[in-house]
């Protein structure tokens, strides 16, 4: 017989059908023994009596089961409001174990907050059966969805980008990987696509999307991962106003439809100035919540006007603030000097949702001169940025559009909308916070031949 999900039970009462999933709980008493059966769409009342009731005793929690019966209503007074399926049960004919299970390492019935979490990373593929993790792994899917949807109506166009590459300076670490064909290079994996999109635009795209994982080598720092999804987006002959907009009108209607129960608390988004922000609220990602006790308020903001550059910590040099493709608000490269380095505003943009900055983007200078001494600024000299960022320059030479973009968490978004304390609850295999993969046991050992391969030598560090 063909199987059904259990929540389909509700439209078969009366009739035979045949159900599979796993025993989330078996409840014995005396003549007559109940199993919940969980499958991907809810839970479903199973009844054993008589004969079939030997046949479950046996059975245990998370085995895998098939069970063929008669969908019956129950009595209004045995109706469970708590369950999709609270008004119908199963009443078992026949029962196939498709497979035994162990002792699951912990319980599945609650939303797990109270587990060890190394234990339920350890475990993940039976964490996530829990109905919290399934429900955030669902609607993470919507909202790619509907992120793909919004942005290809728009025309824009979803580009891969290589995640072999070359370092694009973000502020982080890179993570690199040996060139085997090469010996003595390394590739690095992208902190963005943000060169590759940039390129793109020189390619003639002009509007290019894309739900793309970064990688930053980061030290362990609160809620962090080294690898991480953001939307990406880069469009060709707009300026600031157009990509905000973009952007605002998409998270609005994106709530709307997917989470009707948030109210946004003002639109059109307020927008702060960076300084105002810091001098304001000490951050520039204030929480700008009027009630933070109420879990669907959202409270988005952009912060604008950013600095260009920023003092880097001790040694009296720059850095960018955003990022060395940011263009600053200047007419021509002369307007940068010794003396205002600290001064110059940038087309920056910060998106801040309930305290947290959930996208961030700028436009980009598209001009070679002053691309050139922004470099200089923060350190570069002419051969590195030759070595560095050559590619960028002679793009550039073959005609240019003006452009600009952004990148959004979706991580960091998805956790304040479904209301999830770190971003680690709505990613389906997270790391642990030093970056290691407990299922997987990743990183781990290579084989000698592997490093002689690649011409590498471990040399143990010193404690
Ligand atoms: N690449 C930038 C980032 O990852 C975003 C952007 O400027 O579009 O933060």
């Amino acid at each position: 017989m063909e199987r059904i999900l259990v929540t389909e039970t509700l439209k078969k009462v009366g009739k035979k059908v045949t159900v599979a999933g796993w025993v989330a709980n078996k409840r014995d008493h005396g003549k007559i023994t109940f199993i919940d059966l969980r499958d991907s769409s809810g839970v479903l009342q199973v009844v054993f009596t008589s004969d079939l009731q030997k046949k479950a005793a046996d059975l245990k929690s998370e085995w895998v089961i098939e069970i063929t019966g008669e969908v019956k209503e129950r009595p209004e007074s045995m109706r469970n409001t708590e369950l999709e399926t609270g008004s119908v049960e199963l009443q078992a004919k026949e029962v196939k174990v498709l497979s035994k299970a162990k002792t699951p390492p912990f319980a599945l019935e609650t939303d797990g907050y109270e587990v060890d979490e190394e234990k339920r990373l350890k475990h993940r593929y039976v964490d996530l059966r829990r109905p919290r993790l399934q429900r955030n792994l669902r609607i993470r899917h919507k909202v790619l969805h509907f992120m793909r949807n919004y942005l290809s109506k728009e025309d824009f166009v979803e580009v891969e980008t290589p995640i072999l590459t070359k370092s694009t300076p973000e502020g982080a670490r890179d993570f690199i990987v040996p060139a085997r064909l090469q010996p003595g290079k390394f590739f690095a994996l992208p902190q963005s696509p943000q060169q590759y999109k940039q390129l793109l635009m020189v390619g003639g795209l002009e509007k290019y999307f894309q739900i793309v994982r970064c990688l930053r080598d980061e030290d362990p720092r609160g809620d962090r991962q080294a690898e991480f999804t953001q939307l990406d987006i880069e469009m060709s002959f707009v300026e600031q106003e157009d990509v905000l907009d973009l952007l605002e009108k998409l998270y609005i209607t994106l709530v709307k439809e997917l989470f009707p129960e948030k109210k946004i608390q003002k639109t059109p988004f307020p927008r702060l100035n960076y300084a105002d922000a810091i001098k304001k609220y000490k951050s520039d990602k204030p929480d700008l919540r009027k009630d933070t006790e109420n879990p669907n308020e959202l409270a988005f903001a952009w912060i604008v006007n950013f600095p260009m550059f920023e003092k880097s910590e001790g040694k009296g040099k720059w850095n960018a603030k955003h990022h060395p493709f940011t263009k600053p608000q200047i007419k021509n490269a002369k307007e940068i000097t010794k003396k205002n380095i600290g001064d110059i505003l940038a087309f920056q943009y910060d998106l801040v949702l309930n305290g947290n900055e959930i996208a961030g983007g700028s436009i980009r200078t598209h001009e070679p001169e002053i691309l050139e001494k922004v470099f200089e600024v923060l350190g570069h000299t002419k051969k590195e940025i030759k070595e560095k960022f050559g590619h960028l320059f002679e793009a550039f030479e073959y005609g240019v559009p003006p452009h600009g973009g952004i990148a959004s968490g979706l991580d960091r978004l998805l956790a304040v909308l479904l209301n999830e304390p770190n971003i680690r609850e709505v990613m389906a295999f997270p790391k642990t916070g030093d970056n290691r993969d407990l299922m997987m046991d990743a990183p781990s050992d290579v084989s000698k031949e592997q490093l002689e391969e690649l011409g590498l030598k471990i040399v143990k560090k010193k404690k």
